[in-house]
């Protein structure tokens, strides 16, 4: 089930000193949610950015196009709550249309997906990730701390209905929390064309509620699936993705598994992010990042922005999964929402 780009990496251009090639740009739209998921926000007490520090979308176009001109193929739109950003599928169109984008994708809550799927994939997302950690009303309100479960499902039968499909639904399991819905998961990705992908919760720090006792590890979920329902390994979708996909041995649907903290994909990474407001990061749990909001708002040329880039790409280092615990005693750390997961 190998994918790839369609155009080879522009040589050299996007490349740190391990050999890794950025080919993928997560770009966040905004740090705002209208959800308060317990491992990511705090209930209250949020100082969200000012309006002024937030791109518009001909910034963040414009950024866009430089990275598309040193080989990035794929952009992700996420946030904080991407699909709260008015008008988003405007941007979309802006994106999709950009040379050398092959892939634009969207991670959303779901809880707006109803009436904006169908903008989104006329103005060019091809692929949707859903989060949704219940399909339990009540456990999804203690994990999200909002009311809007019938909202999710029916965002995800809206994208059923276009044909947006395989669609990914991920899942961030807490133990004690929402584990027990683990095999009523692997059920709904037998039942449903959706491909149900377990994510392993990072400590990040954002839901102060949430650290490390709180992880179930991928392995356990596998084995707890294994116990009901047996599994053959699929593989990756290309070398880089992140996560490892196995097939019901029946061959009834398939589930991944996303560990990035039992099992550090970083050698393989070929992500890289802007935030919400301008700042280019080389990893998710980078501690410098790049102000391109500065040389953009300062008059800067496509050429100043290639080059900081390109030195933000060269300083990456082997990676930041296995170091947890300092990022998330750093208070000055950014926080899951304001990078964009
Ligand atoms: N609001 C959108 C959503 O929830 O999909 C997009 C942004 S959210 C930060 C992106 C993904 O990051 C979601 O699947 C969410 O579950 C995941 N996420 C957030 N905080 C996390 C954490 N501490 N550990 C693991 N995954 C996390
Ligand atoms: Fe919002 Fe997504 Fe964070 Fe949940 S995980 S609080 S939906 S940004």
């Amino acid at each position: 089930m190998t994918t790839t780009f369609r155009t080879p990496p522009v040589a050299g251009a996007l490349e740190d000193s391990f050999g890794r090639v950025a080919r993928s740009l997560r770009v966040s739209v905004t740090d705002r949610c209208n959800l308060r998921c317990l491992y990511c926000m705090p209930e209250d007490g949020i100082r969200w950015f000012e309006k002024s520090r937030i791109l518009s979308y001909e910034e963040i176009r414009r950024i866009v196009s430089v990275l598309a001109s040193l080989g990035v193929r794929e952009v992700r739109l996420t946030g904080g709550e991407p699909l709260l950003r008015r008008d988003l599928p405007v941007l979309a169109r802006m994106i999709a249309d950009i040379e050398g984008i092959e892939d634009l994708a969207v991670t959303t809550n779901g809880l707006l997906l109803r009436p904006l799927a169908g903008p989104l994939l006329e103005a060019g997302v091809k692929r949707f990730n859903v989060h949704l950690d219940s399909l339990e009303p009540s456990t999804f309100k203690v994990a999200s701390r909002r009311e809007d479960h019938a909202l999710v499902l029916e965002g995800l039968e809206e994208l059923e209905r276009l044909g947006a499909v395989p669609i990914k639904v991920n899942v961030v399991l807490m133990r004690g929390v929402n584990d027990h819905e683990i095999l009523v998961f692997a059920e709904l990705a037998r039942r449903r064309p959706y491909q149900v992908r377990f994510i392993e919760l990072m400590p990040l720090g954002g839901g102060e509620a949430m650290e490390i006792e709180a992880l179930v590890p991928g392995h356990e979920v596998r084995r707890r699936i294994e116990e009901a329902y047996p599994l053959e390994p699929v593989g990756r979708e290309r070398p880089s993705a992140p996560a490892t996909v196995f097939r019901f041995r029946d061959g009834v649907g398939d589930i991944g598994f996303i560990n990035p903290v039992t099992e550090p994909f970083c050698g393989d990474c070929d992500r890289v992010r802007l935030t919400a407001d301008g700042m280019f990061r080389n990893c998710l749990f980078a501690r410098v990042e790049t102000d391109l909001k500065a040389i953009l708002r300062g008059g800067g040329t496509d050429a100043e922005i290639a080059a900081a880039v390109g030195a933000g790409v060269a300083s990456k280092g082997p990676g930041g999964c296995l170091d947890l615990k300092p990022y998330y005693s750093d208070r000055l750390a950014r926080k899951m929402w304001q990078i964009g997961g």
